[in-house]
């Protein structure tokens, strides 16, 4: 049966709170066993009421019907207490393991995610991994909260009342149980049949929540082009998509109680007309048959919500298995073992080749070494692999050919963590937090005192904008950083990487989008920056980088010229020609 594995997966994971579910398990069971006590007790008054002085009292030495039914009203109103206590304490068990397990899983989940490589993201929609955070682990959490409990009390119900069935009256027992074989047959195999139908239901919906916070998140693009209708139309599809899968499955799971029903019924019957006989000619006490058809009630009622039960069952393992799943994914990108010390930020591009998993030659025999506290740029055409050599250094990717090298150390032997420790990125896709602008340059160096922020912050140019704002360092700077210009993101982003003070510095980008001021401020920032630092920059403004020790000219992924600014003029080739049209001298390139 498919469902097993999930179930032992979920079982294996819980394994830490095992004793937990122990007892949870037993106080459900404890609850069932008293919740089906009434019968009996009812059982018991009809004896009372029938036999008297001979009823079953009567073998404990109590004889007298009054004391009878006293005894009969204390057990009761034990049995009734006794439930209520048992029911609060496995709803408290139950639903605190829920949210153990969720929150666990949950935790587990994201640090998973993150220390997963870029490519993994690059493959799949943030709306989709967000549905297996969110939707998932609540999914599991509605089967923790109620339908553990559910399939515990329904076995309970089932061996329980078979028990006394037998012990009543065998035949009748043996009857009761004819039904429960197709039952569960039936309900085995209509899951089965549901089975696809839900899993065409999750990937819908992955679809959808893709869509949803694909939109959201460019909601600024979405009415500059007053895609609004259009965007509707596409959420549309894919909620008609998703609501008509959710129909199926309705079509079909609304069909299984009814159905169940009709075969619980004939089980129904053979007791109600047996038992009544059997009543009739005496091998049946009176109470004993009545007990009989209350408990039968009871037996038929907990089946017929097994649908339900199998239902939550069922997206609970799917859900399980979902995010199981991602636990599971193997990083690509692993850390090697030996940790950096006094890194001196030499860095060596030893013979580098490179494909994306869906684009291959994006770099092919590239050689680059950059002495310690160097400055090398890298310029060239849109598409020609700038950014993907600095995404080689971040170790996002591992080159398919030769290797990155740090002091003449292959970065796969080096602990990750510590290796990127030593990096500082500065890019124009600034990752600003739902913070204060304090805890946005903390983001650098959570260690920092606040001297060091504001000092990082006046190297940075950003210390006056931030004492105009409203509440100064304290000021929010909404999600994403929505609430500041370009130019005060990127500025934040260096004082960021002012505090983090690390020997290698990656500058992507950093002059481009903004004005001539902004970028001069910025630019005087760079210099304090890059000093005593090796530093990889990706400029498209060539003025910034005139200085630099080492130029690489990149097209199509292969190097075409290399030199200082001087050399490369006099090469008069690429970088030439690039340079000219940058300064006036000529109006297109390439
Ligand atoms: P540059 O920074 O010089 O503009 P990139 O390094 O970003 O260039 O890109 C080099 C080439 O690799 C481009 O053709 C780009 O389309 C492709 N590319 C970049 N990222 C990916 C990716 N994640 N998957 C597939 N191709 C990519």
């Amino acid at each position: 049966m498919s469902e097993v594995k999930p179930l032992s997966r979920l079982l294996e994971y819980t394994r830490p709170h095992r004793t937990q579910m122990y007892l949870a398990t037993l106080y459900s069971i404890l609850n069932k066993l008293l919740d089906l006590a009434p019968p009996v007790l009812i059982g018991a008054a009809v004896d009372i009421a029938v036999r008297q002085e001979n009823s079953v009292f009567s073998n404990w030495g109590y004889t007298d019907p009054i004391q009878q039914l006293i005894i009969l009203g204390i057990l009761t109103w034990l049995v009734w207490f006794g439930e209520s206590l048992f029911e609060y304490i496995f709803k408290l068990k139950w639903r605190n393991l829920a949210q153990t397990v969720q929150h666990s899983l949950r935790l587990d989940g994201y640090d998973h995610l993150q220390h997963l490589e870029v490519e993994y993201f690059e493959d799949r929609q943030t709306g989709g991994l967000m549905s297996i955070l969110n939707d998932d682990v609540n999914q599991l959490e509605r089967f923790l909260d109620s339908g553990a409990n559910d399939l515990i009390q329904v076995i309970t119900t089932v061996i329980t009342i078979s028990i006394m069935f037998f012990l009543i009256n065998p035949i009748i027992g043996s009857i009761a149980l004819i039904p429960i074989p197709f039952i569960i047959l039936f309900s085995i195999n209509f899951q089965k049949r549901l089975e696809p139908r839900y899993a065409v239901m999750r990937d819908k919906v992955g679809i959808l929540n893709g869509r949803l916070s694909n939109n959201l998140t460019g909601i600024s693009t979405i009415k500059s082009y007053t895609n609004e209708d259009f965007e509707l139309e596409r959420i549309r599809k894919s909620s008609i998509a998703y609501k008509d899968s959710n129909i199926h499955v309705i079509k079909l799971s609304s069909a299984f109680s009814p159905l169940i029903r009709m075969i619980i019924v004939m089980g129904f019957l053979g007791m109600l007309i047996l038992g009544g006989v059997f009543a009739l000619n005496g091998t049946l006490e009176v109470a004993e048959y009545s007990v009989i058809i209350f408990l039968i009630q009871r037996l038929l009622w907990p089946l017929t919500r097994l649908g339900e039960t199998f239902d939550n069952y069922q997206r609970a393992m799917a859900s399980t298995n979902r995010i199981l799943d991602l636990l599971k994914t193997p990083k690509q990108i692993i850390s090697g073992t030996q940790v950096p010390k006094n890194i001196k930020g030499e860095i060596h591009l030893s013979g580098i080749s490179f494909d994306y998993k869906t684009r291959p030659n994006i770099l092919s025999d590239i050689e680059i070494k950059v002495s310690s506290g160097d400055t090398v740029a890298f310029v060239g055409p849109t598409g020609a692999g700038k950014s993907t050599i600095t995404k080689l250094v971040l170790r996002f990717y591992d080159p398919t050919k030769g290797s990155v090298m740090l002091d003449g150390v292959d970065i796969r032997d080096l602990d990750l963590d510590k290796y990127r420790e030593a990096i500082g990125l500065v890019s124009q896709d600034v990752f600003l937090l739902d913070g204060s602008v304090y805890e946005n340059i903390l983001y650098g160096n959570h260690n920092a005192t606040e001297e060091q922020v504001i000092e990082a912050a006046k190297i940075a140019e950003v210390h006056e904008f931030v004492e105009s704002l409203p509440q100064g360092y304290h000021t929010l700077v909404g999600e994403r950083g929505q609430k500041l210009s370009g130019g005060q993101k990127q500025r934040i982003s260096i004082a960021r990487a002012v505090l983090k003070n690390p020997p290698i510095l990656i500058l992507d980008e950093a002059t481009s989008n903004v004005d001539n001021e902004t970028e001069a401020a910025i630019q005087r920032s760079l210099d304090k920056l890059i000093v005593d630092r090796t530093t990889l920059v990706i400029a498209h403004r060539l003025s910034t980088i005139r200085n630099a020790d080492c130029i690489y000219v990149l097209d199509n992924g292969k190097m075409v010229e290399q030199g200082t600014h001087g050399k490369l003029l006099n090469l008069n080739g690429q970088y030439a020609s690039l340079w000219r049209v940058q300064t006036g001298e000529r109006d297109t390139i390439y």
